[in-house]
C-alpha cells in the first residue's frame, strides 16, 4: 500500500495538486504548496465545510481570529506547559522522531510476533505492555515508559537501522513569535496551535454582538501551526495546516451531552460520506481510552480514514466540559457566561468540539478517488468538489470555426460552472489528462456541432459519450451536480 501512496504523491505533483514546499531551495520539511488544481480542490472542500456547518445551520456562527495571539491565551489553555510531543534523536544519523510514532509503527509491523511474557519490564506494568502489543497504541504514556519499551523491544532507527537513541524528551509544539511593537516580557506571542482558543477568547464578544442562544456553535476555518517533526505522508502532518473547528456550547442542565455527541457523530459521518463522497468501508470510529483522553474530556472519539499508510485520525470529536472557558475565567479574571432568558440564570456553558484538518480531508479525497484502470489513471472525485466540473475542447486546434465555437461555449458555461479549456494534443490525451485531475465531464465541439448545434459529452467514470444540444448543457450539468 505504501506503493499506492507513492503513486498518489507523484500524481499530485505531476498534475498540480501538491508541490513540496520551497522546492527551488532544496525543500523545507513538512511544508507543502498547493498547485492550480489543488488550490481549487482545497477551496471547494473548505467552502463545502463552511456551507454545511455555518450557512445551512441556524445555530452556528462564524469567526476569523488572528493567527498570532497573546502568550496568556496559550498559558490559560495549557498549551505552553502541556502541548508537547515526546521526541528522541538517533545519535548515529541525527534523525529526530516522535517516540509514540516510532513505537506504534514497530508494533504495527510486528503484529503476532511479540509476546508480552517474554519481557521483564520495570516501569511498565505487564498489563500495560500486553495492552500496547494488542492495541498497538501508547498514546498518553510517560517518557520513562516509552524509553523502556524502546529498549525492551530493541526498536531501531527507521532511517539507519542503528539502536543508538538519546533519551525521550518533551518538545513544545507551539511556535513563539517576537513582536516588534511591544517591549519586555509582552513581546512574546505565539502562532496559534489550534483555532479553538479564538472561540473561547471571543466568547463574550460573540454573545454581546449577536443574537445567539444556547445551544449554539462558533465555527472557524483557518491556519494553525505546530512544530511537528514527523516526516512523510505528504500533507497528512505538516507544520502549517488548515483546521475546521466548531465549539458547540450548551447548558448540561438543559441538554443531554450524549445526544448532542451522537448528533455530531452523525453530521461528521454524513459530511465525509455524502458531501465528500468517501466510501463508508474506509471510515471507522475509534474511542479514546482513559490514558489517551485529556483529563478534562469526558469522551473523545476519532473518525479515522484508511489511508494507504493505515487507519489514521481524520476528525476528532471531544466533549471538553467547561474546562476552556473556566481556564480563561481564571487567567483573565473576567466572568464568561451567557444569561438564560427563561430563568435569568448565568450559565458558563459546556462544549463539544468537532475538529478536523482540511488538508487531511484533501489527502483522503485524493486517496479515495485514485483508481487505475488499465492505462488510465482516474480520480473519481465527487463532482461537487472536483477542481473543474467541465473541460471544453475544440476537436482540432487549427480549425478556427471549431475553436471559436468552443470558446463561445466555454464563456457561456463558465458563468455557471468551474470550467477549463484545452486545445492541445489529440482528444484521447486530453481525456486522460482530465481524468487525472478528476474532471467529471469533457465537452467536445466537432464539425457536426457547427451544423446540429450539439456536442459530445464524455463521462469521466463510465467513459460513455452522449450527444447533447448546446442549449441544454446548462440544465444537463445542473441536474448531474444536484445528484
Ligand atoms: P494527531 O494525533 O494526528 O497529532 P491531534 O489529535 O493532535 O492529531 P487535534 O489537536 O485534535 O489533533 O486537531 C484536530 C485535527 O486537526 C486533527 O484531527 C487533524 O485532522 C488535524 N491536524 C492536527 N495536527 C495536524 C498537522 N500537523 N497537520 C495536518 N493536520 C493536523
Amino acid at each position: 500500500m505504501a506503493d499506492q501512496m507513492d503513486k498518489i504523491v507523484a500524481l499530485a505533483k505531476r498534475r498540480g495538486f501538491i508541490y513540496p514546499g520551497s522546492e527551488l531551495y532544496g525543500g523545507l520539511a513538512n511544508t507543502y504548496d498547493y498547485g492550480p488544481v489543488g488550490t481549487e480542490l482545497l477551496r471547494n472542500i473548505k467552502n463545502l465545510w463552511w456551507d454545511t456547518f455555518v450557512h445551512r445551520r441556524t445555530d452556528i456562527v462564524g469567526l476569523d481570529a488572528s493567527l498570532i495571539s497573546h502568550q496568556q491565551v496559550w498559558e490559560a489553555s495549557g498549551h505552553t506547559s502541556g502541548f508537547s510531543d515526546a521526541l528522541l534523536d538517533c545519535k548515529n544519523c541525527k534523525r529526530r522522531i516522535r517516540a509514540d510514532h516510532l513505537i506504534e509503527d514497530f508494533l504495527e509491523n510486528n503484529v503476532g510476533e511479540l509476546r508480552a511474557e517474554s519481557f521483564k519490564p520495570v516501569k511498565i506494568s505487564e498489563d500495560e505492555l500486553e495492552n500496547a502489543i494488542t492495541t498497538k497504541k501508547v498514546e498518553g504514556w510517560s517518557e520513562e515508559k516509552m524509553e523502556e519499551i524502546i529498549s525492551l523491544l530493541e526498536i531501531q532507527c527507521p532511517s539507519c537501522e542503528k539502536l543508538d537513541w538519546t533519551g525521550v524528551r518533551k518538545f513544545n509544539l507551539l511556535f513563539p513569535v517576537h513582536l516588534g511593537i511591544v517591549e519586555g516580557d509582552q513581546d512574546l506571542a505565539y502562532l496559534r496551535g489550534e483555532t479553538a482558543q479564538g472561540m473561547f477568547v471571543n466568547f463574550e464578544n460573540v454573545i454581546n454582538s449577536t443574537r445567539v442562544r444556547l445551544p449554539f456553535g462558533i465555527a472557524q476555518l483557518g491556519k494553525s501551526f505546530r512544530n511537528e517533526v514527523t516526516l512523510g505522508n505528504s500533507v497528512f502532518r505538516t507544520i502549517e495546516f488548515e483546521q475546521g473547528e466548531i465549539e458547540y456550547f450548551f447548558d448540561p442542565e438543559n441538554e443531554e451531552w450524549e445526544k448532542l455527541f451522537e448528533s455530531w457523530k452523525e453530521s461528521m459521518w454524513k459530511f465525509a460520506t455524502k458531501s465528500l463522497g468517501i466510501r463508508e468501508e474506509n471510515l471507522r470510529w475509534r474511542l479514546h481510552g482513559d490514558e489517551e483522553r485529556s483529563f478534562y474530556s469526558k469522551q473523545t472519539v476519532d473518525l479515522e480514514y484508511k489511508f494507504p499508510f493505515g487507519f489514521k485520525e481524520l476528525w476528532g470529536l471531544g466533549y471538553r466540559t467547561d474546562y476552556d472557558l473556566k481556564q480563561h475565567i481564571k487567567h483573565s479574571g473576567k466572568e464568561l457566561y451567557i444569561v438564560d432568558p427563561k430563568t435569568n440564570k448565568k450559565v458558563t456553558p459546556h462544549v463539544i468540539e468537532p475538529a478536523v484538518g482540511i488538508n487531511r480531508l484533501f489527502l483522503m479525497v485524493l486517496a479515495d478517488a485514485y483508481h487505475e484502470e488499465g492505462e488510465r489513471v482516474v480520480l473519481r472525485i465527487d463532482p461537487k468538489i472536483a477542481p473543474y466540473k467541465i473541460a471544453i475542447f475544440p476537436l482540432l486546434a487549427n480549425k478556427e470555426q471549431l475553436v471559436g465555437k468552443a470558446k463561445e461555449l466555454f464563456e457561456t458555461l463558465r458563468a455557471e460552472f468551474t470550467c477549463t479549456f484545452d486545445e492541445r494534443g489529440n482528444i484521447g490525451k486530453r481525456y486522460l489528462y482530465q481524468d487525472e485531475i478528476g474532471t467529471p465531464w469533457c465537452v467536445t465541439v466537432d464539425f457536426d456541432s457547427l451544423e446540429d448545434h450539439a456536442v459530445t459529452v464524455r463521462d469521466r467514470d463510465t467513459t460513455e459519450q452522449v450527444r447533447v444540444p448546446m442549449t441544454e448543457l446548462s440544465s444537463y450539468f445542473s441536474k448531474k451536480l444536484a445528484k
